[in-house]
């Protein structure tokens, strides 16, 4: 059944890759979507820019310090501005918003995304990273809550797609495609010479930085192997990877009688994003489609563990819960971070997260302030590590 009542969404990290392609679909959806609250944390300029198009209630500026010396005379009259991490509660927990699109990166989406489940809200989750840290809480504050987390990752999505032609009962396991990004078929020697710009420029998806170089570390693929073990309440010896270079199937699931369903589409976000937001309806195409009047082929291969370390660390951390996870997402976020300050190499970047992760003091059932804890020691740790 469909209705025909406007869903509010409210697009966190509205200037990102993920904000900017989610309201391309909200654009295009016929008046079925609006957005009723962009956020942004640096990019004001942009920020402003896209509430003179889209007219929305609120805007929330989340970097306290750049709003205060913006000047904000741009904004359209009817929208009021909002700063800080409270702005965005004030947003997520309004009666008024239907969804959250959570579209910050790293993580600092944790805490919005916590507090729209906490008001019952349901949330878009393009934020990986949320779940990474906090992947047992978040998904039993849902369950307490009754809100719902629906999969914006195109991998999640097309294993939640998927999903639907089986009962999770029957799933014998599920299968991450990844495009093994630029150094697929790189040998040691030259993963050891790779740069900045080497590493920014990937084959298929066109993403933010942080993402670009986690699909060439695949430590993307490590953390979606963590994100998958939450969302689908899967155990991590059933999740599999392999690697898909054309990216266009986008992910699988096998089922116990040895049926494997694959979600394909072209290589674009809008698709798994309006998918989210439009749930449970389908709404027409915003993508290429598919061309099935040329001659194509897609190939699969298992990832080299040998050349890719960071896949180890994802199982490690999706086997053991717990405070693992929050350690690695903050080690890979600082460690990504002094690689494109030009500070470590690339492959320090995976060899400085497996020793921050094998110093941690693991707890087995941390609450939300312990996560947050652990992400400073992992990052001050990261830090300490680049120096030595
Ligand atoms: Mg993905």
């Amino acid at each position: 059944m469909s209705t025909f009542a406007t869903k509010n969404v409210a697009v966190l990290g509205s200037t990102g890759s993920i904000g900017t392609s989610a309201l391309e679909v909200i654009n295009s959806s016929n008046g079925q979507l609006r957005t009723i609250a962009l956020s942004a944390h640096a990019k004001l300029d942009r920020l402003v820019a896209q509430a003179r198009r889209v007219n929305p209630r609120w805007v929330i500026a989340t970097d306290r310090a750049a709003a205060r010396n913006y000047d904000w005379t741009g904004l359209p009259p009817e929208t009021k501005l909002l700063v800080g991490d409270v702005g965005l509660r004030q947003v997520v927990q309004c009666p008024d918003v239907d969804i959250v699109l959570a579209g910050i990166v790293g993580s600092a989406g944790l805490r919005s995304t916590w507090n729209a489940l906490e008001a019952r809200k349901t949330v878009a989750l393009a934020n990986k990273e949320t779940l990474v840290m906090g992947g047992q809480l978040i998904v039993q504050l849902a369950k307490e809550c009754n809100a719902r987390i629906l999969p914006i990752d195109s991998e999640h999505s097309a294993i939640f797609q998927a999903l639907q032609a089986g009962r999770v009962q029957e799933v014998e396991r599920i299968v991450l495609t990844a495009s093994g990004g630029p150094f697929r078929g790189a040998s040691q020697d030259e993963l050891l010479q790779v740069t900045v710009s080497d590493a920014l420029a990937h084959p298929t998806w066109n993403m933010g930085p942080k993402i670009t170089i986690d699909s060439a570390t695949m430590m993307n693929k490590a953390l979606e192997i963590i994100e998958a073990r939450w969302l689908f309440g899967v155990p991590a010896e059933r999740i599999k990877v392999v690697i898909h270079p054309q990216s266009v199937v986008h992910s699988l699931v096998e089922f116990i009688d040895g049926s494997v369903m694959a979600q394909m589409s072209s290589p674009d976000m809008k698709l798994p994003i309006q998918y989210a937001l439009c749930h449970p309806d389908r709404q027409p195409c915003v993508v290429d489609r598919i061309d099935w009047s040329s001659p194509m082929h897609f190939d699969f291969e298992p990832p080299d563990p040998e050349r890719f370390p960071a896949l180890e660390l994802g199982y490690q951390c999706a086997q053991s819960g717990g405070t693992s996870g929050a350690v690695l997402n903050a080690a890979n976020e600082a460690a990504v971070e002094a690689f494109l300050e030009g500070k470590i190499h690339f492959t320090e970047i995976v060899a400085a997260c497996r020793s921050v992760l094998e110093e941690h003091r693991f707890v087995a059932n941390p609450s939300l302030e312990e996560l947050i804890s652990c992400d400073d020691w992992a990052r001050n740790e990261i830090s300490r590590w680049v120096c030595a």
